[in-house]
């Protein structure tokens, strides 16, 4: 906790941006005007900065910790790894074997699954190997989905209105030939995903695509444009990729594809599996992710030093475990119910157009008159002054809200209702407030 002698956020984040770049290690973990913010505890539904400042948390890292922050049999099942074995980077461990058997009985489309360290390395290893089965250059994306920092899926996700339909890479740096080869499509658009398919089919490697792209936020797809992503694959023979490192485990164990009853080739996993320690697994048909084997002939190539680490593997393990034992999803999925409506609710009271959307725990205000939006170009009517507005202002309640435009709100196990209460009172008065400004 704070102490007299403690250094204040000011002069720690200070030091942060001598020796690192921008003072943080992830884009978007710097926020214009919470440039101090240096964190130092976190717990169940809250966090703590280094001046001792307490927040109710709804932006949950982007989304892993499921059961709240450090939650307790999580970290006793890690620390008890740690007494047993640490990474020796040779064979296979029990837990891994555990943990593939658990991820292959759970979604839908893995019969075998590998894991990494993260969700870009998954989707950097999923498009691979859909190259490598295909010999086929394209990979098809969507507007708004975001898959991780590699070059192939680096483009059009949150675009400026002027870079809506063309080429928009998110980094300098990136190859022309890689931005080439990845077509942009507009999510829910089955008659473009009809027209790539047509025009190009036949150097579709893959589909790549968020069920419910929650990087802006929450657009909910329509169950026609799944199918259609499905038929026109399995039609052409290209191969489709659920990115579900947000939507597994978080809205159902099967993921979204479970919801959905439509079945991907390949899916992508990370975030919620192991509540925050550092995973992300690929995983799907079995002659595809056996392409990975060594077999001679035809391998891909897949490795990563920490995969499979004891620790995190103890984590997944348990997290999955509490998530199948416990009314995890029961939870969460009534207090985002209860979340959505009593902010709409508020915000009716106020006579501030806006459409509150997401689904299960995960809940987003839109600040621009419905319906519900479909695909990124309706979102470009989001009052995005409003949107940061209300979010810079909750930290006034002692609630944390990401203020950075389109971004997604997560509520945990270890939020209650209590909280949702607070933080639909807060709401009001944050929006109240921004409105008077
Ligand atoms: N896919 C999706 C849908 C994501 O939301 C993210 C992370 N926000 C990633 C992939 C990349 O995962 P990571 O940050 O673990 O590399």
């Amino acid at each position: 906790m704070n102490s007299r002698s403690a250094p204040s956020g000011v002069t720690l984040a200070e030091r942060a941006r001598r020796v690192i770049p921008g003072g943080v290690n992830s884009g978007q973990r710097s926020i214009p005007g919470l440039t101090e913010m240096v964190i130092a505890r976190a717990s169940g539904a809250r966090f703590w900065d280094a001046d001792g400042r307490q927040y109710t948390d709804y932006h949950a890292a982007f989304g892993p910790p499921l059961l709240g922050h450090n939650d307790p049999d999580v970290n006793a099942a890690v620390a008890e790894a740690g007494t047993r074995v640490d990474l020796c980077g040779v064979a296979v461990t029990h837990g891994e074997i555990q943990l593939a058997e658990t991820l292959a009985e759970l979604v839908p489309s893995i019969e075998k699954v590998l894991l990494t360290s993260t969700g870009s390395e998954a989707t950097f290893h999923a498009l691979r190997v859909a190259r490598a089965a295909t010999g086929r250059r394209l990979v098809v994306k969507f507007q708004g989905c975001y898959h991780g920092w590699h070059d192939s899926v680096s483009l059009n996700v949150i675009s400026a209105p002027d870079r809506v339909g063309v080429p928009d890479p998110i980094s300098t740096g990136i190859l022309p030939e890689v931005l080439d080869a990845t077509l942009v499509l507009r999510f829910n658009d089955v008659a473009a995903v009809r027209a790539a398919f047509a025009a190009h089919g036949d150097d579709i490697a893959a589909v790549i695509v968020e069920p419910v792209p929650h990087n802006v936020g929450c657009l909910l797809p329509d169950q026609e444009f799944l199918q259609a992503l499905r038929d026109e694959c399995t039609r052409a023979g290209s191969v489709l990729v659920f990115d579900e490192v947000i939507t597994g485990f978080r809205h159902d164990l099967g993921g979204w594809q479970r919801i959905s009853g439509v079945t991907p080739d390949l899916t992508t996993l990370g975030k919620a599996i192991a509540n925050g320690y550092p995973i992300g697994a690929l995983g799907g048909r079995a002659d595809l992710m056996d392409l990975f084997s060594t077999r001679p002939g035809a391998p891909a190539f897949f490795a990563g030093t920490y995969n499979g680490h004891p620790a995190v593997v103890a984590a997944a393990l348990a997290t999955l475990g509490k998530l199948r034992a416990e009314p995890v999803h029961e939870h969460v999925y009534r207090l985002g119910e209860r979340a959505r409506a009593g902010i709409a609710e508020a915000l009716a009271d106020l006579g501030v157009p806006a459409v509150v959307t997401g689904h299960g725990s995960v809940f987003v205000t839109y600040f621009m008159p419905g319906p519900a939006p479909r695909s990124y170009d309706d979102l470009l009517r989001n009052d995005a002054g409003m949107f940061i507005g209300y979010r810079r202002r909750m930290p006034e309640h002692g609630i944390f809200e990401l203020p950075l435009n389109l971004k997604r709100n997560h509520i945990s196990y270890a939020h209650t209702d209590a909280d949702i209460d607070h933080l639909v009172e807060a709401t009001r008065a944050a929006v109240r407030d921004t409105l008077a400004s």
